[in-house]
């Protein structure tokens, strides 16, 4: 077989040829109910995806699978060339509604070691040689560093704003190198300006170490200019495409089946209204 090679220039070969991640016509049921079904989607290396939809709609449920923390009801979720499986250090994960109370004296520093040594931390490791003490160091440092955490990495991580322990536990996922981040609403909670900072700082990891970021976020609009592509989640679909593509009246109104109407404001900020904010359950027609 012949490469497929560009005669007009030396860029190396687009990454887009191998998808990070691959869904292939996938379904999660829960609770002996069909979460989503039929979805497909393809990640390329360095994408940054938005996921969105109204609560309970299934988007956890769409990073827990790819996580292969969830089993599938149907089809298929390829990671990185194999099948979805738990404990994929490619992965860094960020879990929903994580903070920390005002009385954890845990330094930020070790909250983001603890992605490298996980359980094992706190236990004296005395297999662990000092050139090896040595790397994983230099590794959380350069995780802080990447989220711009340096100047509060040694403070307790209970004293911290939320934006800034939000920082900490990206550098843990961050810390094993991960080719994918999966973050579910690492900005909730977060002032506007914060949410801005965060997701400012997610982009740039991304660009600068090649990962590819699954964001689950409540709002588009924080984080429309580092959005690549957004997967929604709604009604037990997922619709996939650019902003533009998948944030549009006609878009949403198919995805919900019922009208939504998309507004552009002056300053670009997209306005949806008529989205059901609670996902309808089966059982809704029979409340009320
Ligand atoms: P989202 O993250 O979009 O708010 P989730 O993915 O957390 O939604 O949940 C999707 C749906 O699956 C919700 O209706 C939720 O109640 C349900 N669900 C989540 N986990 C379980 C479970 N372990 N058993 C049964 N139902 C579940
Ligand atoms: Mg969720």
């Amino acid at each position: 077989m012949h490469e497929v090679s560009s005669t007009t220039s030396s860029a190396p070969v687009p990454e887009s040829l191998s998808p990070i991640i691959e869904v292939e016509d996938a379904a999660v049921n829960l609770g002996g109910r069909t979460i989503w079904q039929q979805v497909q989607l393809s990640v390329q290396p360095g994408e940054f995806l938005a996921i969105l939809g109204p609560n309970g709609a299934g988007k956890s449920t769409l990073l827990k699978a790819i996580l292969g923390l969830l089993p599938l009801s149907a089809g298929s979720i390829t990671v990185l060339g194999h099948p979805a499986k738990r404990g994929n250090a490619s992965i860094g994960y960020v879990p929903q509604r994580r903070h920390f109370e005002a009385d954890v004296h845990i330094r930020g520093r070790s909250i983001v070691r603890l992605g490298l040594d996980g359980g094992n931390w706190g236990l004296p490791l005395p297999f662990l040689q000092r050139r090896k003490a040595h790397d994983a160091a230099t590794r959380v440092q350069q995780a802080i560093d990447l989220v711009g955490a340096a100047a509060y990495a040694d403070r307790p991580i209970g004293e911290l704003s939320g934006g800034e322990q939000q920082r900490l536990l990206i550098a843990q996922a961050l810390v094993t190198r991960p080719r994918i981040l999966a973050l579910d609403e690492p900005l909730d909670s977060l002032d506007l300006r914060n949410q801005q900072g965060v997701a400012g700082v997610i982009r740039q990891i991304s660009r600068e170490t090649g990962a590819a970021v699954l964001l689950v976020a409540h709002d588009i609009n924080p984080i429309l200019s580092a959005v690549d592509r957004v997967v929604y989640v709604a009604q037990g679909q997922v619709a996939v495409g650019t902003p533009e593509e998948v944030i549009t009246t006609e878009a949403l109104s198919h995805l919900y089946n019922t009208p939504i109407e998309v507004l552009r404001a002056s300053d670009g900020r997209i306005v949806v209204v008529g989205q059901p904010e609670e996902e309808i359950s089966y059982h809704a027609h029979s409340v009320r």
